[in-house]
């Protein structure tokens, strides 16, 4: 028998377990039986009294974070198959030893059987955030396990949980190098080059999910009057400047990012046809011309939670309708959201009532989700969050 305090579940409860939903919510708890803090490892069994699931407990509304389906007898065992089935998935995906490509996500929580772990690879160092104070816990071992997996590849492994899971820092809880020390280094996307902060920069340094977009945008770009807003460290604009894009306008309100979007713009060698602006997009776009081409509009989450979900699918709609209102007839309009709780219905709903709103024609040309190195589990759909469409924007 295992050693892992035990959660029993109410009557009825068991079914979503049993069809592999990786969350029970703390409502679904009937008792406990052993000492439970945050982040403890948990068995969770039916009423019956029938094992259903271990995984880590936590206070809020997730009560337990499942990460095993069946009883497990050895820890770092479970890991090292895990973040090994996570490393040969992307070699599947032709990530690993790829020419002109050295960054992807290596593991996408849920969707990779991690809940609450995102670990990012950025040519030879990992970049790990967890969301949950369990798999914090297993920080020390995961990087141990990394370096068993990628040996001599693996330069550093960066944790960069506590800034997100601990409002305030504290020397308890700073971010740090679990291996190795390496600071911001450059990386290849599609031949790209990028240079990536993970210690200073958002998330884990820079945006992965948006390397499929950012290649379809490059068959679209030449000749083109461009404006990538929300631009972060410029993945858009380089690709448009290689594509050869007429003109390429690059809007962040943060300082960091336009200073970022600029190296890289640099480092590149595409100096020629780009302008960079810190301001807040909702302004820039109301005071700028209308003859864009192509517009960009990729947003941080407007939602966080369900409460702000209303507020966010207004929000969405402000923004296209801005946008769509400066596209040129014939022009394209690439616009994302990565609130995970406005889901691909609302998304399209607010970005269709944008276009009424505006009384002009617009053609879907492509529905774009995350890409294969993001995956989501099948009975997690929680998983998606990025959702996007390219229109046609006409008259
Ligand atoms: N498209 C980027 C990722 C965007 S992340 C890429 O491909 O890498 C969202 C960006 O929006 C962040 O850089 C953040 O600084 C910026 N941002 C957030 N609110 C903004 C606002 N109101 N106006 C301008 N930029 C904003």
């Amino acid at each position: 028998m295992s050693s892992f305090p035990r959660l029993i579940l109410r009557k009825n409860k068991a079914d979503a377990v049993k069809r592999f939903h990786p969350w029970i919510f703390s409502g679904a708890i009937q008792r406990n039986e052993g000492e439970i803090e945050e982040g403890s490892i948990v068995e969770v069994y039916s009423d019956r009294g029938e094992y259903l699931a271990t995984g880590h407990y936590g206070t809020g509304g997730i009560a337990v974070k499942i990460f095993s389906f069946a009883p497990v007898t050895d820890l770092p065992q479970l890991w090292f198959d895990k973040l090994q089935s996570a490393y040969q998935l992307r070699q599947q995906l032709g990530l690993v030893n790829h020419p002109e490509t050295n960054c992807y996500r290596l593991v996408n929580a849920e969707g990779d059987g991690f809940p609450g772990l995102i670990i990012d690879w950025y040519n030879g160092v990992a970049v790990m955030q967890a969301h949950s104070i369990g798999m914090y816990q297993q920080r020390q071992l995961i990087a141990d396990l990394l370096q068993k997996i990628y040996g001599a590849e693996l330069d550093a492994v960066y944790d960069k949980s506590a800034s997100m899971l601990f409002k305030q820092k504290s020397p308890n809880h700073a971010d740090e190098y679990l291996f190795g020390n390496t600071n911001a280094i450059e990386v290849l996307e599609y031949g790209n080059r990028f240079q990536v902060d993970w210690e200073t920069g958002q998330k884990t340094g820079f945006f992965l999910d948006q390397r499929e977009h950012r290649a379809l945008l490059a068959e679209y770009a030449k000749d083109q009057k461009i404006l990538n807003t929300f631009c972060y460290s410029g993945g858009f604009s380089i690709y448009a400047l290689k594509a050869g894009a007429k003109q390429v306008n690059s809007v962040d309100s943060s300082v960091k990012a336009i200073a970022w979007t600029k190296d890289n713009v640099e480092l590149n060698g595409l100096r020629q046809n780009h302008a960079a602006y810190v301001a807040d997009v909702f302004t820039f776009l109301k005071d700028c011309d209308a003859d864009y081409d192509l517009i960009i509009l990729d947003p941080p989450a407007f939602a966080k939670g369900l409460s702000a979900r209303h507020q966010a699918v207004m929000a969405y709609k402000r923004l296209n309708q801005l946008a769509i209102a400066k596209l040129r007839p014939g022009g394209l309009l690439f616009t994302f959201s990565c609130s995970q709780v406005v889901i691909p219905e609302y998304f399209n709903g607010a970005v269709t009532a944008a276009a009424i709103e505006m009384g002009r024609s617009a053609k879907i040309l492509h529905h774009l989700s995350q890409p294969a190195d993001h995956p989501v589990s099948i009975y997690h759909p929680e998983g998606l969050y990025l959702k996007g469409l390219v229109l046609q924007v006409g008259g």
